[in-house]
């Protein structure tokens, strides 16, 4: 799948040279029969049958494919996403390549996205890409979504703005984009934010561009041990019980899905304050889906020994807080200020 990266003096203008690392998901799903949109198997086609899908991709980039896996996204493990930020650093650091192209699951896509979105130490584009129907389905969603992703990561206009994900012809950014529908095509937003910008017919236009500092101004790496970081979260009647069996096991960071702004049951809270006592790193996100989750300074958080995700949803509260405790930052007012950074 590799194609030739020479150019002459009296060439036309080579196109983009873009990578395309496949991972599986429902993009590259397949399943009985062409009504079926729920009972297929994710991640069994090969990135070269995906590639062969898409009509006019070699009129837009000259197209270097790779199979880095062939998962369901639900079971991405920490393994593989540095295995593959490994990849993608490699390839933006060749003169050879100008963009990168990522298709993936969308169940665990807004995780894998976040944490390139710090661990990509390049401007070169970098585009995540999925499909809600499988490859087999009548009206897959796949096709167009990989066509418009390598589009994106070909335009000049997506360097230098971080991983985005080129989905339903919306362009979102890495840290806001989330996953909202179970089942629709138009299955991702970034909610209260919303998109970046559109591409469609070969035309990108982005309407704005992310504040927060990422990738060659995100001081993380996805390459060295992991530190155990898990979920919990609060609810009517939520006990003690996961929190406890956490801290005897080793955790290292711990997320709370709070209710509302990120409130916390209070014997669930007076557990995570014990286990922030022992040296566990506690983050206060929201169960909610959008919003934010505020510091509430010394008579709460402060006192407890807790941080505040701001924006960020528990999942990607918890890829922050893995690369950060990663990164050595262990106090809470150095975690704070990562949370408020990036
Ligand atoms: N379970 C699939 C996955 O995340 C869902 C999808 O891709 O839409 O790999």
């Amino acid at each position: 799948m590799n194609t030739s990266t020479s150019s002459s003096a009296a060439a036309p203008k080579a196109l983009p040279r873009i990578a395309v690392l496949a991972t599986g998901g429902t993009i590259a799903g397949s399943a009985a029969d062409a009504a079926n949109t729920a009972g297929y198997q994710a991640g069994v086609i090969g990135v070269a049958q995906l590639l062969a899908a898409v009509p006019g991709l070699d009129a837009i980039a000259q197209i270097h494919a790779e199979q880095i896996a062939s998962i369901d996204s639900k079971d991405m493990s920490l393994a593989l996403w540095s295995t593959l930020a490994q990849r993608v650093n490699d390839l933006l650091a060749s003169d050879e390549i100008d963009g990168v192209v990522i298709t993936h699951g969308t169940d665990t896509l807004e995780e894998t996205a976040y944490l390139l979105h710090l661990t990509v130490k390049s401007a070169k584009p970098c585009i995540l890409t999925a499909a809600m129907r499988p490859a087999t389905a009548l009206s897959a969603d796949g096709p167009l979504n990989l066509l418009n992703a390598v589009t994106l990561a070909a335009s000049e206009a997506a360097a230098g703005q971080g991983v985005l994900v080129a989905f339903n012809n919306r362009i979102h950014c890495a840290r806001d984009v989330a996953k909202v529908s179970t089942y629709a095509v138009d299955a991702f937003q970034s909610p209260e934010i919303g998109a970046l910008g559109w591409v469609q017919d070969g035309r990108v236009e982005f309407q704005r561009r992310a504040l927060r500092p990422h990738t060659v101004d995100a001081p993380f790496t996805a390459a060295g041990q992991w530190p155990m970081v898990e979920i919990v979260t609060s609810y009517a009647g939520v006990s003690r019980a996961a929190v406890e069996a956490l801290v005897a096991a080793g955790v290292d960071g711990l997320v709370v899905a709070g209710t509302g702004n990120g409130s916390i049951h209070g014997g669930l809270q007076q557990s995570l304050a014990e286990a922030a006592a022992k040296g566990v790193a506690v983050v206060r996100a929201s169960r909610v889906g959008s919003g934010h989750v505020m510091h509430n300074g010394a008579a709460k958080d402060d006192a407890l020994g807790f941080v505040s995700s701001g924006t960020l949803s528990p999942y990607k509260a918890r890829v922050l807080l893995l690369l950060a405790l990663a990164a050595g930052m262990t106090d809470t007012a150095g975690l704070q200020d990562a949370f408020d950074t990036y």
